[in-house]
């Protein structure tokens, strides 16, 4: 545990750095250039573009900084990111390796006035913890790196959304709610998150909902090059939206979009025990057409009454340039409401008595849970994804 001098020395140098003109982009940029200098071999282990892995860098530094006198979540974020780090081939000792980089990109920012003996014993024993929490993470972790899996059917379902089923090579041991990390081989080495849309099965059949991100690196070859028989590398499973049944509460589901994946899969194991609290599903899109899925939901719907779905879009109509079929609401589902999806689901009240899951873009999910706040909804009975 570290004492509250050393964290301070540590917040107070990193917000100096970040608070500079361009300081985050120089601080990843020092601290990747000291890295490779101090050990070449590493750069093989690395995508040829770094621009996404340079913005973790810094938002995760932020994190741990901002929470490193509460344990009880700076280390399960730290052993995630050590675990989910195996992918690239990295163990144990390239964190060690990483916090050295490190301090060698902070002493470069710093000057000579600012780095005293005491700040740079600070930095050690702060990068001392974190290194050792991810590379014992890694080193213990007795799952695969990743498992590869074929991809079986790929469907667009929107011009700019694909559903991709793969059969995997093991089965892939993740719980419905939970994400894992990807690799297709258009683009390699550069994993991306996604949220498995159906459960864990003895069958290793996994399925994705993937929407194109415009000027994205990765989800437009997902929606747009995959093809039946490419092979795709997928990550240990993490995070840990789920159902809470110990509290006993009713729950409230709010989806944008894809987001829909993870909280499909969770009705879907559900439907399969005899004993559920009831579930309200808001499934939103911006469009009409982007309720791609209406129909497995209702249908599901159909046979587990604990289940209510409701549509909500925020436009009535469809695009102009959308050419599909227009979808008809399946008969006697609910109307479809119209609105931002945390405007129409606050008109029903807080929602205090129930626990919450939100999943969609980052922006749908800030601005859901502003809405929630904004009606007294208690912001610990909210789950969602880290962004
Ligand atoms: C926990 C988690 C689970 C996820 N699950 C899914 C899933 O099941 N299905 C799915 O389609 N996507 C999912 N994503 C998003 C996915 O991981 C990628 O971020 C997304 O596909 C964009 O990747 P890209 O390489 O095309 O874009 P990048 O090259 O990484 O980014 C290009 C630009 O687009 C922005 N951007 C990235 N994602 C979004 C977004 N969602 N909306 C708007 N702008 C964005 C970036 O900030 C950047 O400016 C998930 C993300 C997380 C964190």
């Amino acid at each position: 545990m570290l004492d509250a001098r050393t964290i301070s020395l540590v917040r107070t140098g990193f917000k100096s750095v970040v608070a500079a003109q361009d300081g985050p982009a120089r601080l990843s940029r020092s601290f990747y250039g000291h890295l490779f200098a101090q050990h070449p071999d590493f750069r093989a282990l690395f995508p040829a573009s770094m621009d996404a892995l340079r913005e973790h860098f810094v938002m995760a530094l932020g994190y741990v900084f901002e929470h490193l006198d509460d344990p009880d979540r700076v280390e399960p974020f730290l052993e995630q990111l050590g675990r989910d780090h195996r992918k690239h081939g990295i163990s144990g000792a390239h964190f060690r390796a990483g916090s050295s980089a490190l301090i060698s990109a902070f002493r470069t920012f710093a000057g000579n006035e600012v780095w005293t003996d005491e700040v740079e014993t600070a930095w050690n024993d702060a990068l001392t913890v974190v290194s050792d929490a991810m590379a014992v993470a890694a080193d213990d972790d007795e799952l695969p790196p990743f498992w590869s899996a074929t991809v079986v059917e790929h469907q667009r379902v929107l011009d700019d959304l694909a559903v991709v089923r793969l059969k995997t090579d093991g089965e892939i041991p993740y719980f419905p709610g939970q994400y894992v990390s990807v690799q297709i081989p258009q683009r390699p080495k550069l994993w991306r998150y996604l949220s498995p849309a159906i459960p864990s099965n003895p069958y290793g059949e996994i399925e994705f909902h993937v929407r194109r991100v415009s000027g994205g690196w990765v989800s437009p070859a997902m929606v747009t090059e995959t093809a039946v028989g490419d092979r795709w590398s997928i990550s240990p499973p993490l995070g840990g939206m789920h159902v809470d049944r110990a509290i006993g509460e009713d729950v409230l589901m709010i989806a944008g979009g894809t987001g829909l994946a993870p909280l499909r899969a969770q009705v879907m194991e559900m439907a399969q025990r005899s004993n559920n609290p009831r579930v309200h599903l808001f499934v939103s899109g911006t469009y009409p057409c982007d309720l791609y899925d209406l129909d497995t939901l209702w249908q599901l719907s159909l046979s587990n009454p604990w289940l209510t779905i409701v549509p909500v879009t925020e436009q009535l109509e469809n695009p102009w340039w959308y050419s599909g079929t227009p979808r008809e609401l399946p008969w006697g589902m609910h109307h479809r409401l119209h609105g931002a999806v945390g405007k129409v689901v606050t008109q029903f009240g807080s929602w205090a008595d129930r626990q919450i899951q939100i999943c969609g873009s980052p922006s749908m999910v800030r601005t859901t849970i502003y809405a929630l706040r904004k009606v007294g909804t208690p912001m610990e009975h909210i789950q969602h994804d880290p962004f």
